[in-house]
């Protein structure tokens, strides 16, 4: 008898703030990339991220670790 192990790494996602309504949303981390446009869903404007999101995008992950272990 065999077994199929499959592992399923979950999408990370982390909270986005809207720099215009302040409104926060998730977003997947390796949706996230310079010049990647977002649009918010509550107030429809457009995001762009930035080197500067990234590493933000860092700042999380590593909060993540901190978390797991
Ligand atoms: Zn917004």
């Amino acid at each position: 008898m065999k077994f199929e192990i499959k592992v399923t790494v979950p999408e990370v996602k982390i909270d986005l703030k809207c720099p215009k309504c302040g409104h926060i949303f998730q977003e997947k981390i390796r949706e996230i990339k310079p010049g990647r446009i977002k649009t918010c869903p509550h107030c429809g404007v457009t995001i762009e991220y930035k080197g500067d999101d990234l590493s933000k995008v860092q700042t999380e992950l590593d909060k993540l670790k901190k978390i797991g272990h």
